[in-house]
């Protein structure tokens, strides 16, 4: 989390539907409205996360472009503010979402819109402002407890 504002490395919410946050179904996971951190930032990881013949890795290889000598990128995050190509639907709107959320790489798997204590994310705020979505409120205690970041 300490790269450059664009090339920032994160993903899609791991939150499932339904999990934490509140009764409302756009608090349990506002990610399903979302998709604007997969449309912003540069999702990098380790190149052992690839999909391969010795069933070491996931991430589908046709998605991805590699961006050094151990790394590699989802395609069209390599650059930064570029829309992931596992992105499905439009950024902002209802049924927006991964693609290949099973296959999905770690830092898809581990950016969350809450902190642990159910504080907004800064990062995600950010993002989703330059997309023109409004921030997230801070979770409350019951939101929070069980924890909302069911992986
Ligand atoms: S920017 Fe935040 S709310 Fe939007 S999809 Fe990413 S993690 Fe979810
Ligand atoms: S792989 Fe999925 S979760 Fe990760 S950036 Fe692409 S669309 Fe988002």
């Amino acid at each position: 989390m300490t790269q450059p504002d664009s090339t920032l490395e994160i993903s899609w919410s791991s939150h499932e539907p339904g999990s934490g946050a509140g009764n409302d179904a756009w608090m349990q996971n506002p990610c399903l409205s979302c998709g604007a951190c997969c449309a912003h930032f540069r999702v990098s990881f380790y190149c052992g996360e690839i999909a391969s013949a010795d069933g070491g890795g996931m991430v589908p290889p046709e998605l991805v472009v590699q961006v050094g000598p151990l790394r590699a990128a989802m395609k069209g995050t390599e650059i930064g503010n570029g829309r992931c190509v596992a992105l499905r639907g439009e950024v902002g709107s209802p049924g927006v979402h991964c693609g290949i959320y099973e296959q999905r790489p770690s830092p898809c798997r581990e950016f969350e819109p809450w902190l642990a204590d159910g504080t907004p994310d800064a990062d995600c705020q950010r993002v989703r402002a330059r997309f023109g979505l409004p921030p997230l409120p801070a979770l409350t205690q019951d939101d929070v407890d069980p924890p909302a970041h069911a992986a």
